[in-house]
Formats: structure tokens, sequence, C-alpha cells
């Protein structure tokens, strides 16, 4: 634990005339990116720094599903215009059998029905291209990013943060972003918090359109150029598929029960074994995987509820994966990274250096409260989702697939619909969320 404070820094004059608050973000992954540009945008007196342990940020990661909630936001970020080319926007969202002999699902006007209901569409994109447009964004709006600085701890109530080089930074608040693993997260509930098992690993695939090979190539081709959403519901596992990247890239996911040692996080997996996993799955796949050259298995982990995302006196915060991670199955991880941090920026760009603090353990609260619930909401209902897609073959999954079908070629589904992409209870709680709105009303509700 860091003992003493060291000597502030050089205090902001805003634009106003305001002096600003000093922000420090610990990890530059998207909730933190989010965080930053959206504090940036909420109040420009306030100084944003970023430490972010890696010294070159990495192009990996693969396929994101952005939902009209994580839209609505890079929408406000005016984020739109950079990203709409990079996108694939699917016009259908399907749901099959694994092995394709049945139709369980269909939506064909799936990217209509989101802009008429939530006024933002549905994206595919690739993580590289959305993280690396929130960091010309936030550079922009004059956020430093400190690349190659690993925190090693941080002093909470004073909101210092030391450095693997020993070099202290002294903020007025920090917000802890540093995902999963979070190495910090354990000292602040000063106890262990380790991710705990889901049970579950994904096999994750990109495959580009201009390299497919072969005479199945057009095909796949033309598949990967017309972007939709497809799901494939088999026993104890389940498959996505969606195009990125302007519908020049497919990204694949298949997700299927733990087998990884207990220690292994992600490994290059053998190819051979998954295609013995998933064989007798739907042809087209079995296309898509015979193009593919190499594979890596990802461990799914999570966390149980935690007591607190922050302390009484708003200065220490956390967001994104390293207080909510969750199972990818209702693509939620990033999209509420993003709502994490609309909602931190928005409430912190309304505190003033003279007023922080009285001010900022109001921000800690209506965080707290906008937060929390919803995170560990959207946390168990991807587990309700796993539930519903992994069925083994038998009654229960007979009265599934009953239930979805009699319902296809409907233009109303029914709640509760077992894919909560589309159940019409489901849907709108998840896109429908409006960070800004939240954070201003409930502001509006206890202003400080
Ligand atoms: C298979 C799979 C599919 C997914 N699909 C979707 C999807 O379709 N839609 C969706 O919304 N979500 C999806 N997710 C979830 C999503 O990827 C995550 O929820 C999201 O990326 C979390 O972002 P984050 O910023 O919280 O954490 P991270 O992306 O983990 O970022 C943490 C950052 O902190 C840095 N860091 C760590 N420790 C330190 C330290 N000590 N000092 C400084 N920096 C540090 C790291 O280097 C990293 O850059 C998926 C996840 C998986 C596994």
């Amino acid at each position: 634990m860091i003992e003493s404070n060291p000597k502030l820094e050089t205090p902001q004059l805003g634009e106003r005339g305001n002096e600003g608050i000093h922000l420090v973000i610990i990890g530059a992954g998207l909730a933190g990116l989010a965080a930053a540009l959206s504090t940036k945008l909420a109040n420009p007196t306030h100084k944003v720094t970023i430490l972010e342990t890696v010294k070159e940020l990495q192009e990996i990661g693969a396929g994101l599903q952005i939902t009209p909630n994580g839209t609505r936001l890079l929408h406000a970020w005016r984020l739109s215009p950079v990203l709409a080319p990079l996108a694939a926007v699917p016009s259908s969202l399907s749901v099959h059998r694994y092995d394709g002999t049945r139709l369980l699902a269909h939506e064909p006007n799936f990217q209509t029905q989101c802009l008429s209901r939530y006024a933002h569409p549905f994206w595919d994109v690739h993580r590289v291209d959305l993280q690396r447009e929130m960091v010309a964004k936030c550079i922009s709006l004059g956020v430093e990013l400190r690349l190659g600085a690993r925190a090693v701890d941080v002093h909470f109530a004073s909101a210092t943060v030391k450095l693997q080089s020993g070099e202290l930074i002294q903020g007025d608040v920090v917000l802890l972003t540093d995902g999963l693993w979070s190495a910090i997260r354990p000292k602040f509930l000063g106890k262990p918090s380790p991710a705990i098992l889901t049970g579950d690993l994904a096999y994750r695939i990109t495959l580009r359109a201009d390299e497919l090979t072969g005479p199945d190539a057009d095909e796949l081709r033309n598949w990967i150029r017309n972007p939709t959403v497809n799901f494939w519901l088999g026993p104890k596992a389940h498959c996505v598929g969606y195009s990125v990247s302007g519908g020049e890239v497919y990204n694949l996911v298949f997700l299927c029960p733990d087998d990884l040692p207990l220690e292994v996080v992600k490994l290059e997996g053998s190819l051979d074994e998954m295609k013995q996993k998933f064989a007798g799955w739907d042809p087209l796949l079995l296309k898509f995987l015979a193009q593919v050259k190499g594979v890596h298995k990802w461990k799914l982990m999570w966390l149980d509820a935690l007591p607190e995302w922050a302390n009484k006196e708003g200065t220490f915060f956390m967001a994104g994966d390293c207080c909510h991670p969750m199972l990818p199955y209702l693509a939620q991880g990033a999209n509420s990274s993003l709502e994490d941090g609309a909602i931190f920026g928005s409430l912190l760009g309304k505190v003033s250096k003279a007023g922080m603090k009285e001010q900022l353990p109001c921000v800690s609260r209506i965080y707290q409260k906008l937060r929390m619930e919803r995170g560990r909401m959207i946390q168990l209902e991807s587990f309700k989702q796993r539930d519903d897609s992994h069925m083994e073959d038998g009654p229960e999954q007979e009265k599934r697939d009953a239930l979805m079908t009699k319902q296809l070629g409907k233009d109303e589904l029914e709640a509760p619909f077992p894919s909560r992409w589309t159940c019409p209870a489901i849907q709108p709680i998840l896109y429908g969320y409006d960070a800004y709105a939240e954070a201003e009303k409930a502001y509006r509700e206890s202003p400080f």
C-alpha cells in the first residue's frame, strides 16, 4: 500500500475559469477509453491520464457485436462516421439447430427493427478497429495516454497510483479498468478476488473473405459479404457467426465446455480436436472450418457480485470487466463497459475542483446505483442464455424448439423467448438503455 501522497501536480485551469480535476485511469481497454473520452467531452477542463501496461497497443481481439445501447454512445461520442465504414451491418438474425437441419428463429428485418425501436443500429465490428478509433478520439480530446505504464498499487483515499517504475501519479480520482485479471481489485476489496470458471471456453476464429480458397470459396465469400447474425444451438455448445470489417472478415465463435488445464487462460487450440468436437454440425460451418489455419481457445471466466464498485469518498471507481466480467452470450461485456464509461464521464463532468470533496461522494453513490444492479442483471441473464442455448437433445430441447418455431414468421414474438437477442422482454432492457439519459435523470433527482 502506498504510504504517503506525493506533491500535487500543477492544477488545470479550465476554459470557463473553473479548475478541472485530474482523472487517472488504469487500463486502455474499451472501458478505460470510454470513460476517458466521455469525461473529456463532458468537461474539457478535466485532465485525463490513462496508464496502460503494454508498450504498444496490440492489434489483438476478434469480433464484437455492438448493440444499439452501445452504438447510441458511439454516436454521442461522434465516432459513428469513422466507424461506419469499418462496421458490418447485419440485416437479419437467425437461430439454427446445430446440425443446420432446422431454423428455430428468424428475424429477416432485424436491423430495421433495431433502428425503429432504438433509433441506433446493431453493428458488428473488429475490436481493433473500435479500440483504434477510440484511442484517436481520446488523443484528439487531449487525453494523455501513457503506454508501458504498469500500475502496481493505488492509495485509494488520496487517488495516488504507483507504477512499477516506482513513479507516483497523483490524481483527484482513480478509475480502475484493468480487466478481468485485475491485480488491484483485491487490494481495494481487501481480500483475494480470483476470477471464477464459467465452465465454458471459446474458440475464436476470423477469416478474411479475400483469402478463402477452394470450391466453397465463392459461397462463403457471398455469405460474409452479405452480413447477417447467425446462431447454432447444440448440446452443451453453441456457435455464433457474423461479419466484421465492412463485411470483409468473418468472425466465428464456438462455445463449449472448458477442457483447458486450470491454470491456462488462453492457448493455441488444436484444429483437429475442434473439428472433432463440432463434427456433425451445420455443413456450412464445416465449410468455414475447412478454411481455418489456426485457432485460439479462451477460457471464459466471470466474477460473482462485488460488494462495491467505488469508495464512499468517490476517489476510486471501477468499470468494465474488472468489476463485471460475464459470459459473452448476450454480447454485453463491451457494451456495458461503454455504458459504464458514459455514465461515469457524464457524472464526473459535473464535478469541480473547488467542490469535489462534497461532489465526489455523490458521484460514487449515483454511479454505483445506476451500474451495479444492471451489471449483475446482465451477468445473470448471460448464464440464463447459456441454459437455453446449450440444451442436450431431449424433451426440454424439443419444448424450446417448439416454442421458437411456432413463432417463425410472426412480426411480434411472445416473451419469454429463449433467444434473448430478440426476446420482447429482454431486448428492450438491453438495447433500449440510454446511459446518458439515465445519468442525467439520476443527477436531476439528486443534484450535487
Ligand atoms: C469470446 C468473447 C466474445 C466477446 N464478444 C463480445 C461482444 O460481441 N460484445 C461485447 O459487448 N462484448 C464481448 N465480449 C466482452 C468484451 O470483450 C469485454 O467485456 C471488454 O473488452 C472488456 O473491456 P475492459 O476495458 O473492461 O477490459 P480489457 O479489454 O481487458 O482491458 C484492460 C486493459 O487494462 C490493461 N491493464 C491490465 N492491468 C494493468 C495495470 N496493472 N496497469 C495498467 N494497465 C493494465 C490491459 O493491458 C488492458 O489494455 C466478448 C468476450 C469474449 C471472451
